[in-house]
């Protein structure tokens, strides 16, 4: 056979395995299985957590602080973990509030973006003194009014809509409407109408984007972003305590992806460091991410339950699917969907090779967790295991759908 060879999954080349069985949290795959007490489930293994802050940390700046966006993974024992390691929590619901306030994290260090925050929310953060992310101007008078009510001071940074995207190609793009954030043009106006209120003002969390590859893509909107605080700094009515430029840190899920080299990133936050701080003497720079610090610390695992064969192509169907996994199944997102990295956990070279649909219980096309990928030969009982899926996973995706039990979680 010629013809050029097809792009693979870069997280299969970096795999443990003993006896044909992959090493997960530095155990084998059936022993993660008998803690685990059922199939499917999800194993998030602390120690490659802990190594992605750290690896994080050689390449970033002393003085940068990073933060985790819950959202991506908030199992309470993840968050607890990620606690002791980072410099501050990025919640997006009263829900994770809750857990973010149990964990060693100072108020402080915690702040609440997203759209559409409840009354109820609002003041749960007012007591608590964590920074509110203001995402309307309507949001603003809100959280004054509640805070008079109150008699507590809140503590808010505005969550600004950039002019610009973060863009794989490193194009630049009009920045466009949406939901998230104030629009950059309408902040100094906003910054104006804050100092007739009684709020204690922090700074600014500007997003421009997520799940990026191409460091150069992420320099340059670091850059912008950083311009764009200078900018809109000068209609503070008090110094910059702290300024979010976001994340949008990546990892390799398809094939042909390639991890995200982290090297030029620390170099260009090295470079844009003094002109934050003459600009900005008090504020401290933060990246807020969360697949980047989680999202390969996890995997899925379900069972295969059948084997079939339809008109020459072989399915693996298993007892785990798109109710638990939407991401992997390609319906979080995914414009063309493409296979995440998925194995046989038990066989992973296995005697023999196929070419095999990994389908999920439901009924649905959609349900659909490798298409036509190739891997060892599976039969009934065999653990199929999803790579990357630490991040936006089972609370990413429907589990109610279809009425099946939810998977179990575990944290190595
Ligand atoms: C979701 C979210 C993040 C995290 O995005 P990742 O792609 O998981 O790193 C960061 N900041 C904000 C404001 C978010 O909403």
């Amino acid at each position: 056979m010629t013809g050029k060879s097809l792009p693979t999954h870069s997280r299969l080349s970096t795999l443990e395995s003993i006896d044909d069985q992959l090493i997960f949290g530095n155990r084998p795959l059936s022993e993660i299985a008998d803690i685990a007490g059922k199939t499917p489930f999800y194993a998030y293994d602390r120690r490659l957590m802990t190594a992605r802050v750290a690896e994080l940390r050689r390449n970033l700046p002393d003085s940068v602080r990073i933060h985790y966006a819950m959202k991506a993974n908030p199992m309470a024992g993840v968050v607890q973990h990620m606690a002791s390691l980072i410099d501050g929590l990025d919640v997006a619901s009263g829900g994770e509030l809750e857990v973010a306030l149990k964990t060693s994290v100072k108020p402080g260090q915690v702040s609440f973006a997203g759209p559409g925050k409840t009354l109820a929310e609002i003041t749960s953060s007012i007591k608590a003194g964590i920074v509110i992310n203001m995402e309307s101007e309507r949001e603003m008078e809100r959280i004054a009014h509640l805070g008079e009510t109150l008699e507590i001071r809140p503590n808010v940074a505005i969550g600004v809509n950039p002019g610009f995207e973060l863009k794989t190609s490193g194009m630049k793009m009009g920045g466009g409407p949406t939901p998230f954030g104030v629009d950059a043009e309408r902040v100094p106006k906003m910054l104006q109408d804050l100092r007739g209120l009684n709020l204690r003002f922090h700074g600014f969390h500007i997003f421009s984007g997520s799940q990026n590859l191409s460091y150069d893509a992420i320099c340059e909107s670091q850059r912008q972003t950083v311009e764009l605080a200078i900018e809109l700094s000068k209609s503070a009515p008090s110094p910059v305590l702290q300024l979010n430029i976001g994340g949008g840190f990546g990892i390799p899920y398809f094939p042909g992806d390639e991890p995200l080299d982290i090297g030029p990133i620390g170099e260009n936050l090295h470079n844009l460091m003094p002109k934050v701080h003459d600009a900005m003497s008090k504020a401290e720079l933060v990246v807020e991410l969360g697949r980047f610090l989680v999202g390969e610390a996890g995997i899925y695992v379900c069972r295969v339950i059948d084997r079939k064969v339809s008109r020459g192509q072989v399915f693996l169907i298993t007892d785990g699917g798109l109710h638990h996994h939407l991401a992997a199944s390609g319906n979080f997102g995914q414009v063309i969907r493409k296979n995440y990295p998925v194995l046989v956990g038990n066989r992973l070279k296995g005697d023999k090779r196929e070419r095999v649909s990994v389908v999920g219980p439901l009924c649905t096309p959609l349900d659909l967790l490798a298409d036509r990928m190739e891997m060892a030969r599976a039969d009934v009982g065999d653990l199929v295991v999803v790579l990357q899926s630490g991040a936006y996973g089972l609370t990413a995706s429907p589990t109610a759908f279809l009425s099946h039990p939810p998977p179990a979680e575990i944290l190595l």
